[in-house]
């Protein structure tokens, strides 16, 4: 059972000094009983009432890592059925198939697409994270250059070893190094042979189960030869059965506490149809409810996108805004005639704000005053973008040693707090910007410094 804030309390050395960054050993003790933080960032805890601390604080689905240890992608550490009781902790990762059966030029576009098809939004990179490689011919030779192949051409690419064969994941594992591939699958027959080659080789295992009882019991036997970094596949190849199990399993292991359960999951819509937009309905549907890796037949820009987004949405957290950092942003090489623009610091607003400003190649000062990420109309409502706020930051950005003019543009929303600006920014006149982003750049092309 999950110790309180209190429990841990008791158990770790009281001495206040914050080098954990956090200021308290009290607060320390309930940010790890709400597995906001690990018992490890206290640097006087023993390793005994690590252990205790850690198994008791672990999250309901196990965190799993792949790939190098400074570059890994992290699965699983969720602690919740529905993201507003707290957040999504890691997000699903999405994947890409290649076999041993496949020809030289769809291996290799795969792998270009891996490493082409990468946008940003909101100052994130969104992009896939692995790439599955198949031992579809039980051919070690091929397996291996195939295995190479993607290690060499997809640099930051988090590897899944599928084969029925132990010697082939053996063999293929020893080749990826550090960078730790997940070995897939463990069934009953194997269990053994597979739990000694993890093992030696130090990487986690994918089950490969046949239904969810099946997986239960693959589950328990690797639990109790030790190995604790599992991923499981319950076997299931239609999306209703996968997300059947999906949510079978996060429901055991977060409600119940069911420990043979408590995995991420690994899915494979690239196995449930032939039909492109079927197979990106079946992830978009697995990536809302619980997969943590979706492995896709092939990687083409207008199914991803969209996946990306979802992705990004489900695992933003609800109860923090995304922000940026508040300070004066120059686009296009602004100079001292420039324009300066304020806004809030509402992340999609200064994304959506700055590339409109970008985009009109007009050169521009854009000041973002921290309004705890609210958008503009709720900061101000909120009292966080006032003009007294607003003349502070104005005065404290030092935007004034930047420019020969004193003409500020406030969003278009604002228009009614101008006089009361100009009243608390003398010398400075104010100009009432467009209310929408997408009218910046004709506003920005015909601005002219007020005389
Ligand atoms: S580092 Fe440890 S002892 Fe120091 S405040 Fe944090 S929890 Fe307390």
């Amino acid at each position: 059972m999950a110790l309180t804030g209190i429990q841990i309390l008791k158990m770790i050395p009281k001495k206040n000094c914050g080098e954990c960054g956090i200021p308290t050993c009290l607060a320390f003790a309930m940010k790890v009983a709400a597995g906001q933080t690990e018992i490890g960032e206290c640097p006087y805890v023993s390793d005994d009432v690590k252990n205790q601390i850690g198994e008791a604080s672990a999250p309901p689905i196990r965190t799993v890592k792949l790939g190098e240890a400074d570059k890994t992608f992290v699965m699983g550490g969720e602690t919740c059925l529905y993201r507003h009781e707290k957040r999504f902790e890691n997000p699903t990762g999405i994947g890409v198939l290649v076999t041993t059966s496949m020809g030289d030029a769809d291996v290799t576009g795969r792998i270009e697409r891996f490493n082409s098809l990468r946008y940003e939004r909101v100052g994130v990179e969104m992009k896939a994270d692995i790439i599955a490689v198949k031992d579809a011919d039980n051919d070690q030779a091929a397996f291996i250059a195939l295995v190479k192949r993607v290690l060499d051409g997809a640099a930051d690419a988090k590897l899944v070893l599928i084969s029925d064969t132990v010697a082939h994941l053996a063999a293929a594992a020893k080749e990826c190094g550090a960078r730790k591939p997940l070995l897939f699958g463990a069934t009953l027959d194997n269990v053994t042979d597979l739990t000694a080659v993890a093992k030696d080789v130090d990487c986690p295992v994918g089950v490969k189960g046949t239904n969810i009882d099946n997986t239960i019991e693959i589950t328990e036997k690797l639990m109790a030869s030790g190995l604790k970094d599992l991923v499981i596949d319950t076997g299931a190849r239609t999306m209703r059965a996968a997300l059947e199990d999906n949510i079978v399993a996060r429901k055991a292991a977060v409600n119940k506490k069911y420990k043979p359960l408590g995995f991420s999951t690994i899915t494979f819509p690239c196995e449930m149809t032939d039909d492109p937009l079927m197979e990106a309905m079946v992830a978009s549907v697995l990536i809302a409810k619980y997969a943590g890796i979706v492995i896709l037949s092939d990687l083409q820009g207008d199914i991803l996108f969209p996946l990306f987004l979802e992705r990004l949405n489900i695992f933003t957290d609800p109860q923090r805004p995304m922000v940026v950092q508040e300070d004066v942003y120059s686009i296009n090489g602004p100079g001292e005639n420039a324009p300066v623009l304020i806004t809030c610091n509402f992340s999609l607003t200064y994304f959506i704000v700055s590339g409109e400003i970008e985009g009109s190649k007009v050169p521009s000062w854009l000041l973002i005053k921290d309004t705890e990420g609210l958008s503009v109309l709720t900061a101000w409502a909120a009292g966080k973008f006032g003009a007294d706020m607003i003349s502070q930051f104005i005065k404290k950005s030092g935007i004034e040693d930047k420019i020969k003019h004193r003409d500020l543009i406030i969003p278009g929303y604002l228009a009614s707090m101008k006089g009361e600006l100009e009243e608390e920014l003398p010398g400075w006149t104010i100009t009432i910007g467009p209310r929408e982003a997408g009218h910046l750049p004709a506003f920005l092309k015909e601005w002219k410094p007020a005389a």
